[in-house]
């Protein structure tokens, strides 16, 4: 049986205490690079280095050091609590596992953290059911700073929450970052949130990064056909000329199947002859700013 490549030859570097965004549309493979950084599935080829120290092949001891340093913000919170743990009991578990806390300063901390993220000490003997789905967001982000992370990987971490409450907890969010001095993988197909929380985008198409830069640049200039694309059809964020709105045509290829050349082809709207054949690398256009596009070649 051959290998399915869901993300391919992806290079990103996230500086500490940045908040780093990861965007594309739904299936480009942005949280099998999230899942992947933190080893929960492992790498055909290619290094992970975390902290200057390659964990690309670390033992499970090791591993289990790692996952307290490096921790994962799910999209569902519902689905990632147990519905029969309480949750005091759920944010114990991990800094039981992950922790040298005794019992009382367990409890202890776990009741400060729940204030932190807003709740009362009394959700601590709360079931999961009894929340709102902000409520059980705040619980994730309690059980993952409870094992002092440095690093949080965020998916698609507000997603699923009306307008409102996203906006209460992208807040928490930045707060907690600016606070603890957390570095943050942010992964989001929407564009406004990635606006105003990310000061790093990369942009993802098919299973590869297509372009990299600081926020200011890719919104005010996007050189990818594909990243302007996708500023262009959100006019309150896109920082471009008016009247150039670019529609796209054609469907999302699989990752695992993609076209020949450049995967953007068959729906690019500046496509030439060489797009067809050959894959476009990534190149640094101005310091900072990363481009996979043959449009560099052609200037
Ligand atoms: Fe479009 Fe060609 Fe650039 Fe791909 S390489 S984005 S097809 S211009």
């Amino acid at each position: 049986m051959g290998t399915i490549k869901a993300v391919d030859d992806l290079s990103i570097s996230i500086k500490e205490s940045q908040i780093f965004g990861l965007v594309g549309e739904s299936g480009c493979g942005k949280s099998t690079v999230g899942r992947t950084i933190l080893r929960f599935w492992e790498l055909t080829s290619g290094r992970i280095i975390f902290k200057n120290r390659d964990i690309t092949d670390v033992d499970k001891k090791s591993l289990k050091k790692l996952k307290s340093e490096m921790q994962m913000i799910f999209q569902d919170p519902s689905a990632s609590l147990n519905p029969r743990m309480r949750i005091g009991t759920s944010i114990e578990r991990a800094m039981k596992i992950h922790t040298s806390y005794n019992g009382s300063d367990r409890r202890e901390k776990i009741v400060a953290l729940l204030k932190k993220m807003g709740l009362q000490p009394e959700h601590y003997n709360r079931y999961p059911h009894e929340l709102s789905g902000g409520q059980q967001q705040r619980v994730g982000i309690a059980r993952a700073l409870a094992v002092e992370p440095s690093f949080i990987v965020l998916d698609e971490a507000t997603s699923a929450l009306d307008v409102s409450v996203q906006a209460q907890i992208l807040n928490l969010l930045k707060v907690l970052q600016r606070d603890l001095k957390l570095t943050y993988l942010f992964i989001s197909h929407n564009l406004s949130v990635i606006d105003h929380f990310c000061s790093h985008i990369a942009v993802m198409y098919a299973g590869k990064i297509v372009e990299i830069a600081d926020r200011d640049t890719l919104f005010k200039s996007p050189k990818h056909p594909y990243t302007q694309s996708l500023l262009s059809s959100i006019p309150e964020i896109g920082r471009q000329k008016e009247g150039s709105r670019v529609v796209l045509k054609g469907e999302v290829p699989s990752p695992e199947n993609p076209p020949a050349g450049c995967r953007f082809h068959p729906r690019c709207f500046k496509m030439s002859g060489k797009c067809k054949l050959e894959e476009p690398q990534m190149i640094e256009v101005e310091k900072g700013h990363l481009l996979a596009c043959h449009l560099v070649d052609l200037k």
